[in-house]
């Protein structure tokens, strides 16, 4: 690494000093990238990780999104497990939590009839990112914190490119890393962006209801943690005045001026999946975490500010300050107005905004909404079939099966797609396809096929797979 007392490093043909090299070299340290890490270092081969922030796990740790689910196995459940026995796990059912089962206020929860019975698990982000941080040195994967992937170099092979070196940023200045395999764990599918390769932009077609014409893209998330809650005094509240979406209270501080007009945005009810889920200031909608009093809240992109934060800076700017905004604003609100609230404080704001719907990488297949719904079966399936619920699809259930091509971006040889940045239109990846134990599931298929590839000294596009790894 620079600052070492080694020989002068090599330079990269652009002259960039190379400060590593590996067999597998991952960006981005999410569930994807995490896992394909882990997978590859585990079958023997040489990694190096880069990620932004100062641990792995993406938007489920930096991101603060700490629902827990205990997946299918394999890393994910390994993960889930480790999280548990290192006291990062926190549980809610209707005895620990009464009131919540039905509530409007309850992110996942809200739909069930109220006193119901219900668990929800979930996780310290940073407790997590910590043993996260710790899973990966226990492997041997040399992780490189506080660097930003900016660029690639790539060279001619056969009728496509090959990436040769990814480029970083760190505060020793811009560096390269050389490598055979390379995943793409941005979550943003920036690697396929700055190796040239086919994406379609996020923001593709939406729900009718709210079609104007104009193509926005789903809504990303700032998520924020707020401590010192008294959730049974709230719940009293709901009842006793039979407020459940505290509107009353909302009306009584916008007649008092306390929510300024401009971050006022109400529920957009019975308007499709966005109304119900994808809502502004200052509906609460929250989730426990980490012990009683402390929950995640939910600050999400407005619908019609319509951003595009993985690829246009002004509007990642944007998204940053102004949900900054409605974060200060929906916190003075909760503890002046709403009981349960008037000893609680803002503990921690997520390090990112997350982005729901950025590049879709255009692959070897592309994986539709129609391959769910036709129940399509594929001989190179990294999976045994699944069955999931397309809530986009009048919440139907499909089993269905993923080609290795999806994890095949086109026209590059030898990088391997995982997590949010598959090769899926954004209807399968945005309703279905995205949740934290599959994309750990991705990382560690595609850390698999790396691995497999470097030990057959072929690229990941020459690479059969033939049998499921779940
Ligand atoms: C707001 C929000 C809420 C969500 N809620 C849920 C939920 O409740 N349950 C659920 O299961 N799923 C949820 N998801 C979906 C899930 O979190 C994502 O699909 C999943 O985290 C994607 O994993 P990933 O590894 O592809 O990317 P990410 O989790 O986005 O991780 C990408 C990583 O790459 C790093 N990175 C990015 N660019 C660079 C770069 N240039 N250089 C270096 N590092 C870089 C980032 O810092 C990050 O650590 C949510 C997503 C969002 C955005």
């Amino acid at each position: 690494m620079s600052g070492s007392q080694a020989a002068p490093p090599a330079k990269s043909p652009a002259g960039v000093e190379v400060v590593a090299e590996a067999d597998v070299v991952v960006i981005g340290g999410g569930p994807g990238g995490f896992a394909a890490a882990l997978r590859a270092r585990r079958e023997g081969c040489s990694v190096v990780m880069v990620e932004k922030f100062d641990m792995p796990g993406g938007v489920h740790t930096s991101g603060l999104q700490g629902a827990a689910n205990p997946g299918v196995g394999g890393i994910h459940t390994e993960l889930m497990e480790r999280f548990d026995r290192e006291g990062c796990i926190y549980a809610a059912d209707e005895k620990s939590l009464p009131g919540w089962a039905g509530n409007a206020l309850s992110h996942y929860d809200y739909y069930l009839p109220p006193g119901s019975p219900f668990k929800r698990v979930s996780f310290n982000p940073d407790g997590a990112g910590n043993v996260m941080v710790k899973m990966l040195d226990e492997a041997g994967v040399h992780a490189i914190y506080g660097a930003s992937f900016v660029d690639v170099e790539m060279e001619a092979d056969g009728g496509e490119r090959r990436i040769t070196h990814a480029i970083i940023e760190t505060v020793g200045g811009r560096e390269a890393i050389r490598g055979r395999v390379f995943v793409e764990g941005s979550g943003t599918a920036e690697v396929v962006a700055r190796a040239g390769a086919p994406f379609v932009r996020g923001g593709g077609r939406q729900p009718e209801t709210l079609s104007d014409g104009q193509s926005r893209p789903i809504p990303g998330g700032l998520l924020w943690i707020m401590s010192g809650i008294d959730f049974a005094e709230t719940a009293a509240y709901q009842k006793r005045e039979d407020d459940p979406a505290l509107s009353k209270l909302i009306n009584k501080a916008r007649a008092a001026g306390d929510i300024p007009p401009e971050l006022y945005r109400p529920r957009l009810a019975d308007k499709g999946v966005y109304g119900d889920h994808y809502i502004g200031h200052p509906t609460v909608d929250m989730s426990p975490i980490r012990g009683p009093g402390t929950f995640i809240l939910w600050q999400n992109v407005p619908y019609e500010w319509a951003l595009h934060m993985d690829d246009d800076a002004e509007h990642a700017s944007r998204a940053k300050r102004d949900l900054r905004r409605l974060i200060d604003a929906e916190a003075r609100f909760l503890v002046k107005y709403v009981p349960g609230f008037q000893h609680a404080f803002i503990a921690h704001v997520g390090r990112y905004v997350g982005v729901r719907d950025g590049r879709h990488p255009i692959g070897e297949y592309v994986f539709s909404i129609d391959d769910a719904r036709e129940e399509r079966r594929f001989a190179d399936a990294v999976t045994r079939p699944m069955t999931k619920t397309f809530f986009w699809d009048a919440y139907k259930r499909y089993t269905f099966e993923i080609p290795y091509r999806c994890f095949l971006p086109k026209e590059v040889s030898n990088l391997l797609l995982t997590g949010a940045s598959l090769s899926f239109t954004f209807e399968t990846i945005f309703m279905v396809m995205r949740n934290f134990p599959w994309c750990t599931q991705t990382g560690e298929i595609a850390g698999l096929a790396a691995a497999r590839s470097v030990r057959q000294r072929i690229t990941p596009k020459q690479l059969q797979w033939t049998e499921p790894l779940f």
